[in-house]
C-alpha cells in the first residue's frame, strides 16, 4: 500500500514513536492509519482547549476540532467510508442484476488493495478471506456489512452495534421521527 507523507514533526525512524502513532510497511510513521490527537497530540489537545471559543468564532472546524478544510485522519476517513458503504448497502437492490452484484464486488474487493490505510486494508483483506460478501440482496449485504464492521469495532474495544438496526440507522431512520 502507498502510505503517507511524513511531517516535519513525526519522528525519525530511530526515535520511538509516541503511543498510537502508526508505523506503516515502509517502517516510517504513517499519518492517515493514525487518529490525529496521536499524530500531533500537544497541538490536539490545544485545539480541544480552545475548541469551545473556536466554534464560536469558526464555522470551519470540524467535530474534532481540526479544521474542517485539513486532510482527513483515519476516524474521519473511517467514519466517511463506513457512511458510503452502509448507505450504497442499504439502497441496493433485493433483486440485484448479475451486473449489480459483479460491481458491488469489484467495489468491495477493490478496499484492501486501495484504501489509504495499510493496516486498516489488510486486515479488512483477511476478513473478506474468510467471510466473503454476500451481494445476493439488499438485507443480507447490510448485514453482512454491519458484522464486518462490528469486527473492527471489537479490534478497537467499542460496543458492538445491533445489526437488526441497520436500516433504522442508515436507510429509515428511528421510529420516533426524528429525522423525518
Ligand atoms: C474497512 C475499514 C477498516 C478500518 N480498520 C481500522 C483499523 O484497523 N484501525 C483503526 O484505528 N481504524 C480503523 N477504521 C476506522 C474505524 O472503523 C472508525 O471509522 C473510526 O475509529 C471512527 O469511529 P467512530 O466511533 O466515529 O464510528 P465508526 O466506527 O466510523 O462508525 C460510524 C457510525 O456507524 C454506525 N455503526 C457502528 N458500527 C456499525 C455496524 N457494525 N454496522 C452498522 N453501523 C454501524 C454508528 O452509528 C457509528 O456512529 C477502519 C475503517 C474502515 C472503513
Amino acid at each position: 500500500m502507498g502510505n503517507t507523507s511524513v511531517s516535519d514533526s513525526a519522528p525519525r525512524p530511530s526515535q520511538k514513536p509516541p503511543p498510537g502513532m502508526v508505523i506503516g510497511p515502509d517502517g516510517k510513521p504513517c499519518k492517515i492509519c493514525t487518529a490525529f490527537r496521536n499524530w500531533k497530540p500537544k497541538a490536539s489537545t490545544a485545539s480541544m482547549a480552545t475548541l469551545a471559543t473556536a466554534t464560536d468564532f469558526h464555522s470551519d472546524r470540524g467535530p474534532d476540532s481540526r479544521l474542517a478544510h485539513c486532510p482527513p485522519d483515519v476516524e474521519q476517513l473511517g467514519r466517511a467510508t463506513w457512511t458510503f458503504l452502509h448507505t450504497t448497502a442499504a439502497y441496493y437492490p433485493d433483486h440485484p442484476t448479475s451486473r449489480q452484484r459483479a460491481n458491488m464486488l469489484n467495489l468491495l474487493h477493490s478496499l484492501p488493495v486501495l484504501y489509504p490505510c495499510s493496516h486498516c486494508a489488510s486486515h479488512l483483506g483477511e476478513t473478506l478471506k474468510i467471510n466473503p460478501p454476500d451481494v445476493s440482496g439488499r438485507v443480507v449485504l447490510s448485514h453482512w456489512l454491519c458484522e464486518r464492521h462490528n469486527e473492527v469495532n471489537e479490534r478497537l474495544g467499542k460496543d458492538k452495534f445491533d445489526c437488526a438496526k441497520t436500516d433504522e440507522r442508515w436507510k429509515d431512520g428511528p421510529p420516533d421521527s426524528s429525522c423525518d
